[in-house]
């Protein structure tokens, strides 16, 4: 039984695994050191690199320590709370006024805990828009709404634990775990591999998870709809699938087999760079396994046909009827360690807390019932949109922990937009490089200074606790929004502490209705919980899907080039992944010398016939160009990458891959095509 005797339980601050750990305060604020929590739900102890770096951001001698107020020409001074505050609400006030709510956008962030974000959404809601978003619509918005619309739920539909002890097959298709959720791949994945379950990767680059996968299909970027279609052809074809499960838990099956009708497997083996022998024999093996699981991730939802992409991975689960049993199922890796709640809790412009939908009125009046005001009928804009409306529709941003000028794609564009705000307020625990465009700075608490919930990337809602005290004059986001609430409305915004705003949360938040503080414990419940003493649940869907019609949605897709294609000037594709010992927007990863230690800076890989042609040698320094941008770093010659692909890392300020990335968005998903970019290198 876990006691803070020993040290103080949370949860790593970096990726969606959430893995447990025991933190040891120090003698001075800020000191923390760190102790393994063995009996931890998902991680039993094991860390990676980065979550046993992790403490090291915690007293880190760059952390904001006191309100900033910016001179508009890149200087700060240092300002009370109060004076900082009362220019927040002026300013949000009188944005309302001259152009209404809606020119006001608010990002909330998956660093950041439940309480917090609900906080924020309510607050964006309460002053007048659904403008709300978080970074979900950078890395999984397409897997969110593929899942939403054709099984139920936007979520992993397993459990970490039921696929390693139940899973035969895995199908990872557009991820990495083996470096980007280390833990879930050593615990789980690898654990069940070396028991006999056979891993099939799809993924166009050679990774670490290459080392462990039974087939690697090595595909083309933005091919991953033909080489499905193949894999789906194949089963229908050999009749491998299950007809009772398609009969009695789906629809559309035949609208697949209309779209599939004279499709050409050969060519599209050949489109997609793989053999067909290679991508049949795959598809056999998952489609005859009693138990096969998809794990997905940013290689997929990062397209304009994300959307799609997913529903094909969808497809083949349907069809052979790896749905609602453990060992199978949809499983979206998902990126930050709280990525997962950050959606759960409405901070999205279409949904309320519990996925509620913003233009359904029923769902609406029973969340305005608990919060004593109306909610905006129409759904906001997401965070892409409201960069893009900079100047014309949008002239205010509040941005809590999340990093635009980083993070978004055609980054070069989004610093010029920023310059066009009106009014920028950055709260955070460093100086980020969009905090430098702010009007106001507010420096907020690390993860190791303030208590709250977070949830993992298989539904798990865990505790994080409070380990050391705050340092200078920082408060914790949640009494910052407390503050800002309250000033600006007068009321709904006087909370005592997380566990009171998770209260309310519960309340409005029909999958999180049945947690409390004390049920959650050490353990953490997996959603859905709808009632006090429900355990949650390992996986979805056992009997039903949570469709209007209870059915799993079948749709055929057909592929769809990126919208940038390679061209006589940009002749190369680039697509970017995440390192395992550095983390999204480097903010906290970059500033740990272990992690700096290992991978100082950015560099791209490139193939070697790729390389001779421009006179690149391994490790030279080279110019990185696409038609947004360039950037100067390392070149690193290699077989990894396919010949006519280019590699890197979106980690690092100044090599800044987002510079070259392009802004244009699924349709329906509103996600950035992150992962195809037409681009040259050359010798510097
Ligand atoms: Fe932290 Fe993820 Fe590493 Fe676990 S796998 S220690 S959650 S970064």
């Amino acid at each position: 039984m876990a006691t803070e005797d020993d040290g103080v339980h949370t949860i790593c601050p970096y990726c969606g695994v959430g893995c447990g750990l025991k933190l040891k305060p120090g003698e001075e604020d800020g000191d923390v050191s760190l102790q393994p929590w063995f009996d931890a739900p998902v991680n039993e102890g094991a860390l990676c690199i980065k979550g046993g770096a992790s403490p090291q951001v915690v007293n880190h001698e760059d952390r904001l320590t006191e309100p900033l107020i910016g001179d508009g020409d890149g200087e700060f001074r240092t300002a009370t709370w109060d004076e900082a505050l009362t220019l927040i609400v002026d300013e949000l006030e009188r944005l309302a006024e001259t152009y209404g709510p809606g020119a006001t956008g608010f990002f909330a962030s998956s660093k950041v805990m439940n309480e917090e974000n609900y906080l924020l959404q309510k607050l964006a809601r309460r002053y007048g828009t659904n403008n709300v978003d978080n970074c979900t619509r950078m890395c999984h918005a397409s897997t969110v709404y593929t899942l939403r619309q054709s099984l139920g739920a936007g979520a992993m539909t397993n459990s970490m634990a039921d696929l390693e002890e139940h899973g035969e097959v895995f199908w990872v298709q557009g991820a990495n775990p083996a470096e980007q959720h280390v833990i879930a791949h050593s615990n789980y994945f690898r654990e069940a591999t070396r028991d006999g379950a056979t891993l099939i990767q799809v993924d166009p680059h050679a990774n670490k998870t290459t080392r462990d996968a039974d087939i690697h299909l090595q595909l083309e970027p933005g091919t991953d709809i033909p080489l499905l279609n193949v894999v789906l052809k194949t089963i229908i074809n050999e009749e491998l699938y299950d007809e009772t499960f398609i009969e009695e838990r789906t629809t559309g099956f035949d609208h697949l087999e209309a779209t599939l009708e004279g499709f050409d497997m050969e060519e599209a083996a050949e489109r997609c760079g793989v053999p067909l022998a290679d991508i049949q024999e795959a598809a056999r093996i998952y489609a005859e396994a009693d138990n096969a699981a998809i794990f997905t991730g940013m290689g997929m939802s990062q397209h304009t046909c994300g959307v799609d992409n997913v529903q094909n991975e969808v497809n083949l689960a349907l069809l052979t009827g790896n749905l609602g049993r453990p060992g199978t199922g949809v499983n979206p890796l998902r990126g930050q360690n709280n990525v997962q709640g950050t959606c759960d809790v409405g901070a999205m412009p279409n949904v309320l807390p519990g996925y509620l939908e913003v233009d359904d009125d029923e769902a609406r009046e029973s969340v305005e019932e608990v919060w004593g005001f109306d909610i905006p009928p129409e759904p906001g804009l997401t965070n892409v949109e409201v960069s893009n409306a900079i100047g014309d529709a949008i002239h205010g941003l509040y941005v809590m922990g999340e990093n635009p000028v980083m993070s978004e794609p055609d980054a070069l564009e989004v610093e010029n937009r920023l310059n066009d705000l009106e009014f920028l307020v950055v709260q955070d625990i460093f100086m980020t490089e969009t905090a430098e465009f702010a009007d106001v700075v507010l420096p907020a608490t690390s993860w190791a200074e303030r208590g709250g919930t977070v949830t993992n990337t298989d539904r798990r809602v865990q505790r994080m606790r409070k380990v050391t005290d705050v340092p200078g004059n920082t408060r914790h986001d949640l009494e910052i929004l407390c503050e800002v609430g309250t000033r600006l409305f007068g009321d709904g915004f006087d909370f005592d502490g997380p566990e009171d705003v998770f209260e309310e949360l519960r309340d409005v938040c029909p999958i999180y209705h049945g947690m409390t503080y004390e049920s959650i414990g050490y353990e953490g419940i997996q959603w859905p919980c709808y009632e006090e003493g429900d355990e949650g649940d390992q996986y979805l869907y056992q009997e039903t899907f949570d469709t209007d019609d209870g059915l799993g949605v079948i749709r055929g897709v057909r592929h769809q080039d990126p919208k940038e294609v390679p061209d006589d000037e940009f002749p190369l594709v680039l697509t970017t992944a995440r390192l395992e010992e550095h983390y999204n927007t480097g903010t906290m990863s970059t500033r740990s010398p272990t992690l700096r230690r290992k991978t100082p800076e950015n560099f791209v890989d490139i193939h070697p016939a790729d390389a001779e042609k421009r006179g690149i040698e391994d490790e030279d320094y080279v110019t990185l160009r696409s038609r947004r941008g360039e950037i100067v770093l390392e070149a690193h010659v290699t077989e990894d990458i396919k010949e006519g692909v280019v590699w890197t890392t979106p980690h690092f300020s100044d090599a800044r891959a987002n510079t070259l990335t392009n802004d244009v968005l699924d349709p329906l998903a509103k996600i950035p095509e992150y992962k195809a970019a037409a681009a040259e290198v050359e010798p510097v």
